[in-house]
């Protein structure tokens, strides 16, 4: 196993504790047994998500003592602005206070000009097919990658099945579709990646349909980094190149700054269209505000404009992606059934198979996430029916992921949390499932909120 060594010194520190675990127990009784109702101090590793969660780097933090605070034209916007530009090639960039804002905007704004409200994507992330089915709209997946099929060794599970993109338009007409959308990396599907030559074939029937393509850009270094390694003519080039590649065959896009561009809060619109960004910048002052800040203090646009070319370094990517893979490969050593090949920001776990006792109406995701906050004071989240059945379809997969926040945690907390799951493993018949006992009455956020019991033994 490679160990991927830090390339980074660390200076400053947050002190994170591990509470006995009786006192776990009671904190997890307290949360009604759902990991999202523990205060975070409470947690000695938390992988929640990596969504807000980077360690900034002496460079941020200095740019930060400058953010301009200015309401029109401050500097930190133009400085925000100029990295955009300079790494997407785009000239029109409107800023938002965080990605689903940007989706919000970009999206409505398509389907109202466009008239038109289907909306084919690799996979859709959750906050954006919201967005759209919200609007009247109908999102559809048509992703190429099985992820649990274990005979599937496919490296770029992440992009469209074209075939399917075609058949689709063709059925519906051009007409009905109101934009293309491709996820860069495809966050849903377990992170996995797309190829640049399924980026060339979406972009292929976009222009054949005379479609719009847009890209979800949130994760777009990572995927930069899974082309340059594994995709055929890449090895040699520099990631930023690769990722102007990968961004040249877009018309529009949208970014949460929260994941690649290193920041705790910000997102931004890019697009070539001068019409609709005319059109957009409307909604953002009305929705966001002024056109200079949408939402962000100057701070967070520095930290931006900044973390924007850190996360293109190699040696940064080659430590983040390596990280993810090591802690993969700690628990694939030991038998835990992961997603495999490893994707761009987190390890899933396969929680219909490893607790293959328990049936799905008591939640093994979830289960499996309350468990290693007990067993181990570690945070991660179950994706599974409780996160996506409460419309009566149960979803394909029952995951719990673990995702990795950037530059946060060293390689010894992999290797702690891989000897959690060993203590885990001794004792996983023993695991009783988790009964539902109140959830919201507003569909699509069940898993943030719902209380949960464990179920009596029998
Ligand atoms: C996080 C994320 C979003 C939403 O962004 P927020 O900043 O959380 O609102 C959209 N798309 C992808 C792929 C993401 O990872």
């Amino acid at each position: 196993m490679k160990v991927p060594y830090e390339p980074f010194k660390i200076r400053v520190v947050e002190p994170i504790r591990l509470l006995p675990r009786e006192i776990r127990k009671v904190k997890l009784e307290e949360a009604y047994w759902n990991v999202f109702g523990i205060r975070s101090e409470d947690i000695y590793i938390d992988l929640l998500t990596d969504s807000g969660t980077s360690g900034l780097s002496i460079y941020q933090l200095a740019a930060i003592m400058a953010g301009d605070e200015a309401y029109a034209g401050s500097r930190s916007w133009y400085r925000f602005r100029d990295t955009v530009r300079n790494i997407l090639g785009v000239d029109y960039i409107l800023p938002t206070h965080q990605g689903r804002s940007a989706e919000r905007i970009l999206y409505t704004s398509l389907m109202d000009m466009r008239r038109a409200y289907i909306v084919p994507a690799n996979t859709h992330f959750d906050t954006g097919r919201a967005v759209i089915l919200n609007y009247g709209g109908r999102p559809v997946d048509l992703p190429k990658g099985n992820i649990t099929d274990k005979n599937d060794f496919d490296r770029f599970k992440g992009g469209f099945d074209l075939d399917k993109l075609d058949m689709l338009i063709k059925k519906e007409g051009p007409d009905k579709i109101a934009f293309i959308l491709i996820v860069l990396t495809n966050n849903t599907l377990a992170g996995q990646p797309v190829s640049m030559e399924n980026i060339r074939g979406a972009r292929e029937i976009a222009d054949k349909y005379g479609l719009p393509l847009v890209m979800d850009i949130s994760r777009y270094a990572e995927n930069a980094y899974f082309i340059k390694m594994y995709e055929d003519g890449y090895r040699d080039k520099p990631l930023i190149e690769v990722a102007r590649e990968m961004l040249s065959h877009g018309d529009h896009f949208m970014m949460s700054a929260k994941k690649d561009g290193l920041a705790a809060m910000g997102g931004f619109i890019a697009t070539r269209d001068e019409e609709l960004y005319r059109y957009m910048q409307s909604k953002v002052v009305l929705e966001e505000g002024f056109v200079t800040y949408g939402g962000m203090a100057g701070r967070d646009m520095e930290e931006i404009a900044i973390g924007m070319y850190e996360a293109l370094q190699q040696d940064y990517m080659g430590h983040r992606i390596g990280q993810v893979r090591y802690l993969g490969e700690l628990l694939d050593s030991i038998g835990i059934p992961v997603v495999k090949p490893f994707g761009g920001h987190a390890i899933y776990i396969d929680a219909a198979e490893y607790l293959n006792h328990i049936p799905r109406e008591y939640f093994p995701a979830d289960t499996l996430a309350a468990y290693l906050y007990l067993e181990g004071g570690i945070r991660g989240v179950g994706l599974g029916l409780l996160a996506f059945g409460d419309d009566g379809e149960a979803p394909e997969y029952e995951l719990l992921r673990l995702a990795i926040p950037r530059r946060t945690y060293t390689n010894h907390h992999m290797e702690y949390i891989a000897e959690v799951f060993k203590e885990i493993d001794e004792r996983r018949r023993d695991i009783k499932g988790l009964r539902l006992v109140w959830q919201p009455k507003i569909k699509g956020v069940r898993h943030f909120l719902a209380k949960l019991e464990p179920v009596k033994n029998s």
